[in-house]
């Protein structure tokens, strides 16, 4: 069978391996489509940052991984003790693996297990290839005419519907979200689901704006020509914000997310980090505020996002900006998101094209 295989910075390879046998509490799937994450880019460009070099402490993957974190398809065999699933179930795949006894996991925080591993990322089996078999609790079902491809965008949804979980989003009128990538957008999205008046989006390109616009802000702001922090304070009677969430990975960007929250304000952070970012101490304790992080997504959070798409409460398509044969998942998948990034928000492979 095909899988597109990570096998080192910058090379992404379309290598034919054995299928996957179906083992004991596993289901067997056929992807439909996959999505390509910006932690999938990172170990593009600058990779193996956490794709294992050496066998991972608990899926013992390694090098050469098969990629596809994001994905949805259909169940095609059912393992041994398997129960609630079935052949011809359509399913999101929740890609994170914990090992269930570390400090973390007994802590009932599976998602900062310290043995953390992905579907697709640090194991050997994943989403882009044309079999992959999961452990069976990872594979969720969907309803009844639930379109495969917005399935695919399941898993970055949770990752926005944990990050606004941890924040104190009952009692927030204004939220500000700095960064209008993939995971910015999703925050947006799940912030107008969760009935938040006020969304305030700085990003600096033109076209991440008016995606932040289609999707939901009901404020887009230029961080290179708007004062973004008097702007905000303009809409809150001089207050600030109730909320932000940190979703650009820059100082500039923490700084803003940090600046535009009142007193008792939270900031919480979703954006991954290779630098230290420096944090203003002293404003922190002067006007109380919290910064809090968000990893991942917890149990039930695919379910939430599942039902609210059906709902009609997120509507996600307009992020779907391209969709690729698994063939072309090099030029027209990580190149075009290098070069064309302010073009693209989610690039789907489709594996059945
Ligand atoms: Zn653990």
């Amino acid at each position: 069978m095909r899988a597109a295989r990570f096998h080192g910075r910058g090379d992404i390879r379309i290598d034919q391996i054995e299928e996957p046998v179906c083992g004991e509490g596993e289901v067997k799937i056929r992807p439909a489509f996959v999505g390509i994450c910006g932690s999938d880019l990172h170990e593009y460009l600058g990779g193996p940052i956490v794709i294992p070099t050496k066998p991972h402490a608990l899926t013992g993957g390694q090098l050469p991984v098969t990629l596809g974190h994001e994905f949805s398809g259909t169940i095609e065999e059912v393992g041994q003790g398997v129960t609630g699933l079935k052949v011809g179930d359509r399913v999101a795949v929740r890609p994170n693996l914990s090992d269930g006894d570390c400090p973390s996991c007994v802590f009932g925080r599976p998602n900062c297990c310290r043995k953390l591993g992905f579907i697709g990322f640090s194991s050997n089996a994943g989403g882009l290839s044309d079999h992959v078999a999961v452990p069976a609790k990872h594979a969720i079902p969907l309803p009844e005419g639930f379109p495969l491809d917005l399935a695919a965008l399941v898993e970055p949804l949770t990752v926005a519907w944990h990050a606004v979980d941890r924040s104190p989003v009952e009692t927030a009128q204004t939220a500000i979200v700095v960064g209008g990538g993939p995971i910015g957008l999703a925050v947006v999205q799940v912030l107008k689901a969760r009935g938040v008046k006020n969304i305030i989006v700085a990003e600096v390109s033109d076209q991440r704006r008016e995606y932040a616009q289609i999707l939901g802000a009901t404020h887009v702001f230029n961080p290179i020509t708007d004062d973004v922090v008097a702007k905000v304070r303009a809409l809150t009677n001089d207050a600030g914000a109730d909320i932000s969430f940190e979703c650009s990975g820059a100082q500039a960007g923490f700084d803003t997310a940090m600046n535009g929250i009142r007193v008792r304000g939270t900031t919480t952070i979703v954006s991954l980090w290779e630098k230290k970012p420096v944090i203003d101490a002293f404003d922190v304790v002067s006007y109380e505020k919290h910064v809090i992080g968000a990893a991942i997504c917890e149990d039930g959070d695919f379910e939430a996002v599942i039902e609210a798409i059906a709902a009609g409460k997120i509507n996600p398509r307009p992020m779907i900006t391209s969709k690729i044969r698994m063939e072309d998942v090099e030029e027209k998948g990580f190149k075009a998101l290098v070069n064309e990034k302010d073009k693209h928000v989610k690039i789907l492979i489709d594996i059945e094209a």
